[in-house]
């Protein structure tokens, strides 16, 4: 087993559920930092209808100005062989996709049946690989729905195996709206594993919703998933799982992995210091628990907390 990836969502995942639109300028400065922090995976933008995701309305023009040089992989969401068509013009070469497992999220999300959504993922992944891009397929509520309920693991193990069938890289299990535990996360993994997924080939997305998101991470850890997204500050939901709210924190997963002894090659305290800019972005306390507790310790230390000043100066910029 590897070193421990972290994957940081917060400038899609996260800035998508905010009710405003924070400027391309703001989304340029935010990711500059993830880099310096030594993030390697970022999802920058999703290529959905502006017209209803408009926070995500300027994916192409952000990824033209992001340093290309520094051996980051710029992930950008892909929804429909639309969306990767813009992606493909834009000269972006990572790209995610999802659906759900369970029918009513994936009606809700995407208005197409599971199997609907399949057959379009098909034909994106496929020719996705064709133009040599990376593929990583999210697949949503795995661990439970807010419309029906329980899933059937066996849906996500038959969606894992048909979306590598396609061409996917990865597979990202999503707990959209935070329900899982820690216990039904290890046999999910389990399972997959049982159906022959190779665990280098699964990534893990928490939700913090009901306080379980360090501990499902854990819990993954321990049965061999080393992929893990994180945002920054915990920022970050869905406008279509009532209820979800809270990303598990990149700060708190990556001090918790730090504890353990577990290279993640990211800097701890410079991450927090982009999670304290987008708190300035944004004009908001966020949830995460560990950047409230390095706010507090510097205060306490009564040194000054470096990213708020330079978040006041690139706003008055
Ligand atoms: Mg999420």
């Amino acid at each position: 087993m590897g070193a421990v990836r972290i994957y940081e969502v917060s400038l899609r995942d996260g800035l998508q559920n905010e009710a405003g639109v924070v400027s391309t300028e703001h989304k340029a400065e935010l990711a500059r930092r993830l880099v310096d922090a030594g993030f390697k995976d970022v999802e920058f933008g999703s290529f959905v209808s502006p017209r209803y995701v408009p926070q995500m309305a300027d994916t192409d023009e952000l990824f033209q100005l992001l340093p290309k040089d520094r051996g980051v992989r710029w992930w950008a969401l892909v929804p429909n062989s639309r969306g990767l068509d813009r992606s493909l013009d834009a000269g972006v070469s990572h790209i995610a996709t999802f659906m759900s497992a369970s029918e009513t999220h994936n009606l809700k999300n995407v208005n197409r049946t599971v199997r609907e959504s399949l057959a379009g993922l098909r034909k994106v992944i496929a020719t996705a690989r064709a133009e040599e891009n990376r593929v990583r397929s999210y697949i949503s509520t795995v661990y439970g729905c807010p419309y029906e309920g329980d899933v059937d693991p066996q849906k996500t193990v038959d969606l894992a195996l048909a979306l590598l069938d396609a061409g996917a890289d990865e597979i990202a299990l999503g707990d959209t709206t935070g329900v899982g535990t820690p216990l039904q996360v290890q046999d999910v993994i389990g399972r997959l594993v049982d159906a022959g997924v190779p665990l280098d080939r699964i990534a893990c997305h928490f939700h913090d919703t009901q306080g379980t998101a360090v501990a499902n991470a854990f819990a993954a850890w321990q049965a061999g998933i080393r992929q893990f997204d994180g945002s920054l500050g915990g920022i970050g939901g869905c406008p279509y799982a009532p209820g979800a709210t809270g990303n598990a924190a990149t700060e708190d997963l990556l001090h918790t992995f730090a504890a353990m002894g577990e290279d993640t090659g990211i800097d701890l305290d410079a991450t927090c210091e982009a999670g304290v800019f987008i708190e300035e972005v944004l004009g908001k306390r966020l949830p995460g628990r560990f950047l409230q507790f390095y706010k507090a310790d510097c205060e306490r230390r009564g040194c000054l907390v470096p990213g708020e000043d330079a978040a006041k100066s690139s706003r008055t910029a």
